[in-house]
């Protein structure tokens, strides 16, 4: 009996997991009906995450073999360091996320984590080291403490408190006639865009993955509770490296460097100001994003 449940359990956890990075990639970039097109190696060793640098060395990729996506993209994240990467729609923002996920291999080019190159490591070892915060958090018709602990298995209800203490969503939490008893998502408690998003922060700190990899939020919270969220993201960033799909340019302020695509190419790199300060399309993209948001106050 023994025997038969120990694997069991494990390739539980294992499924668990995988299904989790897929859900949470699913949720971000709409890729759950999409077929694994990659398989380990069959030396495949486990990624060691040391500091966490992400190097991507003239990475080309298309999804098709008659159109390019990605033509020749460096890009060197420090350990540690935040990046933004900005462009318009289209401009290969996403496609840059997904293949640190390593949902497809690159077709030119390499993209390593502290000098691994993906295409070594294992799946579940890539994909256990990356966090992902999804605009919109999908909640399971369960507990809220279940919603939370979802990211790490083994999860003492201490460990889940402490997450939604970071996350501050344990006061709300705490507030609920049944706390963390509570049932959530479509059968369950209504909760508000920003309060699934604190759910899904929590659920990622609990998992404390060493990279962050967040799709900014441009779903229709009021700019209070954006705000509020951002400075938890930045608190969560704080000694992990991340890389920000970024929307709304005022949230990429403090980002340690800010990459701007164009079409698959990267047309510029700096600091806020320093870009600000180069008068090209970074700043005009500023000055447009800004124009547009006085209107609407
Ligand atoms: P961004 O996130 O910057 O808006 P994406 O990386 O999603 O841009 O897309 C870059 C380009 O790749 C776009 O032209 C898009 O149409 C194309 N693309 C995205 N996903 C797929 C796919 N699954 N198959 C084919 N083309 C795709
Ligand atoms: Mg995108």
């Amino acid at each position: 009996m023994i025997q038969i449940t120990m694997p069991l359990n494990f390739l539980g956890t294992v499924y668990r997991e995988i299904r989790q990075a897929l859900v949470d990639m699913g949720e971000m970039f709409g890729l759950l009906e999409q077929p694994a097109e990659v398989t380990d190696k069959s030396d495949a060793k486990e990624l060691r995450v040391e500091g966490g640098r992400i190097t991507l060395r003239d990475v080309q990729f298309g999804y098709d073999a008659d159109r390019g996506i990605l033509k020749g993209v460096d890009i060197d994240v420090a350990p540690g360091q935040t990046v933004a990467l900005v462009g318009h729609s289209g401009s290969g923002k996403s496609t840059i996320g997904r293949l640190l996920f390593r949902f497809y291999d690159v077709t030119g080019g390499a993209i390593e984590i502290d000098g691994q190159d993906l295409r070594d490591v294992t799946q579940e070892s890539l994909r256990a080291a990356i966090g992902v915060v999804p605009q919109d958090t999908v909640l399971f018709n369960d507990t809220v403490g279940y919603n939370i602990g979802y990211g790490k298995p083994d999860a003492s209800q201490a460990q889940i408190e402490e997450a939604a203490r970071a996350a501050r969503i344990h006061d709300f939490i705490a507030s609920l006639p049944e706390g963390y008893e509570t049932k959530v998502g479509e059968r369950g408690l209504k909760l508000s865009g920003g309060e699934k998003q604190r759910v899904g922060i929590a659920r990622t700190i609990l998992k404390n993955p060493p990279i962050l990899l967040l799709d900014e939020a441009t779903s229709a919270l009021d700019s209070e509770t954006e705000q509020g969220i951002q400075e938890s993201l930045e608190e969560m960033g704080e000694g992990r490296t991340v890389i920000t799909i970024a929307h709304r340019l005022s949230t990429v302020v403090h980002a340690d460097q800010i990459v701007v695509l164009e079409a698959g190419t990267v047309v510029e790199r700096g600091t806020h100001e320093g870009l600000l300060a180069k008068h090209g399309r970074y700043a005009s993209m500023w000055a447009r994003q800004a124009a547009e948001e006085q209107e609407e106050a």
